[in-house]
């Protein structure tokens, strides 16, 4: 429905967006400077307008000229605490703050579909749902968003959700990637405290020590995941950080570690989980020692529904081309809270490369580096991809549900099916 030219005349508008974005980033769930450009950006279109009450979001209801179902488009628009040395000219002015994820880009580019699809209004066959998310980078933002009701906006569920990311890295400027199934892990902090008694180091047996459980804590996590996870749904358990005492020959009171969990399917997080659990509290009932565990799920898997990922392939490829887009053979190790929609609807996450031309993909700094560069030439590209994507996804469910009425007319007889032929012809 729509191709890369359509996005020209809005291409201007949409990177200097983009940079205003990026040189006035914000962090966490309250973005009122960024909400501030995005509801002037949206200004004069046909959309129903609602502000968040827990967090800066917007969402934005666009009605379709032809009655149908709803589908959801996501940009998130929170920057990340790093400081910038990107080099370019639109470089961040807040001190310790850049847009180093992206999302300036998603922003942007969610207002150009949004211009786009108002530009077809009429040929719509439904409504779409424009959500513009804080709080991506840890604050779960999305989750407050559904709390809020944003897939159901346009008054009824919407029956799927696309949101897509630029890459810094891996994929050359103008390439698109998505797959079936977990795109994007799950991913978990925990922090373990072992309570004994302290005591001298040269009395142990009048002591309960915490530091041989911590130890003996640690390597019997890494026993557990080897003996509990597939080796083909792999889990990663990583202990970054472990404490305990100040001096050579006194025995600590206590002591603590913290660990990262990273797991690709519900059923290997869950039983990384119970395992990390069960332990622990082993190990700590061995030694004698108190525990407590602060188990922390941050996001969920990003599980792809394997019909919306073909259907993603497929229209990306229809609107760019083959060669703008593959089904990539792994997923990422990196997690991201658009699980939380996936988690209720169906849809699909899709890259998008916006490596500048010129700087080798391989090597390029990515995501979340202070040197990360995004290219400006990925926004209107992201705009027609996000706009085709619901444009196309309403046209099918249009098409599936005259299909479901064209076949129960053919079972209620020839007359009824001519009449129901004719019917649609007219409409
Ligand atoms: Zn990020
Ligand atoms: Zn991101």
């Amino acid at each position: 429905m729509f191709t890369s030219s359509d996005a020209l005349p809005y291409a201007e508008r949409l990177i200097a967006l983009r940079q205003a974005l990026h040189r006035e980033p914000e962090l966490g769930l309250d973005l009122p400077l960024t909400q501030a450009k995005v509801l002037a950006a949206l200004d004069g279109l046909p959309l129903e307008i609602t502000r968040g009450a827990g967090l800066t979001s917007v969402t934005a209801v666009l009605r379709g000229g032809r009655p149908g179902p709803a589908v959801l488009l996501r940009g998130d628009m929170d920057a990340l605490p790093v400081q910038e040395e990107s080099g370019v000219g639109y470089a961040s002015e807040i001190a310790g703050v850049m847009h180093a994820c992206g999302h300036d880009l998603h922003t942007a580019g969610l207002v150009g579909a949004a211009h786009l699809l108002a530009s077809r209004r009429d040929e719509l066959d439904g409504d779409v749902v424009f959500m513009f998310q804080p709080g991506e980078e840890g604050q779960r933002g999305a989750k407050i968003m559904i709390e809020e009701g944003v897939l159901d906006a346009a008054g009824s569920r919407v029956v799927a959700a696309y949101a897509l990311h630029v890459a810094a890295t891996a994929l050359p400027l103008g390439v698109f990637a998505t797959r079936a199934g977990t795109v994007l892990a799950a991913s978990d902090s925990v922090t373990v405290t072992v309570t004994g008694k302290g005591g001298h180091g040269s009395s142990p047996h009048l002591a309960v020590d915490p530091v041989p459980a911590l130890c003996e804590m640690v390597t019997a996590l890494q026993t557990m995941v080897t003996r509990t996870a597939d080796a083909w749904d792999p889990a990663v358990l990583s202990v970054g950080s472990i404490h305990a005492g100040s001096a050579n020959n006194v025995i600590p009171e206590s002591g603590t570690f913290q660990a990262t969990v990273r797991t690709f399917s519900a059923a290997t997080h869950t039983a990384i989980r119970a395992g990390f659990e069960r332990v622990v509290r082993g190990v700590a009932d061995a030694h004698g020692v108190q525990v407590e565990i602060d188990y922390e799920e941050n996001y969920p898997v990003t599980v792809n529904d394997a019909t919306e990922a073909d259907f993603v392939h497929r229209t990306v490829r229809g609107t760019f081309g083959a060669q703008r887009i593959f089904l990539a053979p792994r997923p990422l190790a990196g997690s991201e809270d658009f699980s939380f929609v996936l988690d209720e609807v169906p849809g699909a996450y899709l890259m998008l490369g916006a490596v500048p031309p010129g700087t080798d993909p391989a090597s390029a700094p990515m995501n979340h580096a202070p040197q990360a560069v995004f290219d400006d030439r990925a926004v209107p590209e992201a705009a027609v991809a996000l706009a085709s994507l619901a444009a196309a996804r309403l046209k099918q469910a249009a098409g599936l549900k005259q299909a479901a009425g064209l076949k129960q007319a053919a079972a209620a007889g020839p007359e009824r099916a001519a009449a129901a032929r004719q019917e649609q012809a007219a409409s």
